[in-house]
């Protein structure tokens, strides 16, 4: 039996990371750009010369509160700069983390353009370990709680989607195919799976991994930043009861850490559906295109485009329908990304429609 979530709840959440200036942005001496305001309001202050004359990509009563040259954002979270890694995971993913154990896809994204913090928030370093690891902990916790009357197996898989190829990042081998099983869902043949032993087996192997993303050859600053790496958590239940089948659960969780946005917004033509260029990666495309469509899906039902792009093949039975999402917009509040910033939250605006 397929459990239905509750009616009223929305399926995409969509929350805001402010990082740190770094020792080039505090050397401008430009004051930063964004001041986060409370727990779910920032206020963008781009200076004068910046700003085009309307604001196009908002909609209706969604556009921004405009207060002289301020633009107010409202989020379900926004999180400043001095927010920790466990405040980040607490309030984004350990609250769909029971829609796992409860049988439900679930996928936390990480958005954003190259350098704002998305990888320090969903891998973080040995020293300080962001989303990926922190769920691991806290599911592993929640399984031994429910130790006694349920049988809990979990199984990981890391894999990138680079130029439109999908590479194991534990086992690299060659390209893998994308197939859809009937009753698995969406299944990559050939992707190996683990169970690590302990925490820092689990850490070694998500630094390793890590290590396995493709790197752009031309361009040694933009480490792994058109690929998208995708942490996928496996987890199988059964009830302690013989013979009850029917009561077996299959359900993953899928943390993902983007590709760099910077290419997709310089094209980013409004109302549009963007579509792909030389440079552009088609995944990224592909993925805002289907957050787009979803937002429409409220007062229509479109073609969800699922189909355009390995990563949102691989994803189709993760993103929509039952499946909870968070997206978590990663920004830098310096002046030097002021073009970038605007971008995404024009973008996580948007997605928060759905
Ligand atoms: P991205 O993956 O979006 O390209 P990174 O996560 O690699 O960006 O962040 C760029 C740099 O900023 C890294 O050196 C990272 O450690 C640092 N950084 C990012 N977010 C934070 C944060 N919240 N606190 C401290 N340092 C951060
Ligand atoms: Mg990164």
């Amino acid at each position: 039996m397929v459990p239905v979530p509750p009616a009223d709840e929305g399926n995409v959440a969509v929350v805001v990371r402010v990082r740190p200036q770094n020792q080039r942005e505090q050397e401008s001496n430009r004051p930063p750009m964004v001041q986060v305001i409370s727990d779910n309001v920032l206020v963008f202050d781009p200076e004068e010369s910046f700003l085009p004359g309307a604001f196009p990509g908002f909609r209706g009563h969604d556009a921004p509160k405009r207060k002289a040259k301020d633009l107010k954002f409202v989020f379900d979270q926004v999180f400043g700069e001095r927010a920790t890694q466990q405040e980040v995971f607490q309030h984004t993913t350990k609250q769909i983390l029971d829609g796992v154990l409860n049988g439900y896809n679930c996928s936390v994204f990480a958005y954003g353009a190259t350098g704002a913090g998305k990888t320090h928030t969903m891998l973080g370093s040995e020293k300080d370990p962001g989303i990926m690891y922190l769920t691991m902990v806290e599911l592993y916790k929640e399984i031994e709680a429910r130790k006694d009357k349920k049988h809990c197996e979990v199984l990981i898989s890391y894999q990138e989607v680079y130029n439109e190829q999908i590479h194991d990042l534990l086992e690299p081998k060659g390209p893998l195919a994308i197939r859809e099983d009937p009753e698995k869902g969406v299944v990559v043949p050939g992707l190996s799976f683990h169970q690590p032993k302990s925490a820092e087996q689990l850490l070694e192997m998500l630094a390793s991994g890590n290590r396995n993303r493709t790197k752009h050859p031309t361009d040694a600053n933009a480490t792994s930043s058109r690929s998208h790496a995708i942490f996928q958590i496996h987890v199988k239940q059964q009830d302690h009861v013989v013979g009850l089948t029917q009561d077996l659960q299959m359900a993953k969780m899928s943390l993902i850490d983007l590709a760099g946005s910077e290419r997709a917004s310089t094209t980013n033509a409004r109302g549009k559906r963007l579509r792909e260029g030389a440079n552009i990666n088609r995944s990224l495309l592909a993925l805002i295109n289907v957050i787009n469509a979803l937002a429409d899906a409220k007062s229509k039902k479109p073609h969800i485009p699922y189909r355009d792009s390995k990563l949102t093949r691989l994803l189709k039975d993760s993103i929509g329908g039952n499946c909870r999402t968070v997206m978590i917009a990663a920004i830098s509040p310096s002046v030097l990304s002021c073009e970038d910033t605007y971008n995404t939250l024009k973008y996580a605006n948007r997605a928060k429609e759905i």
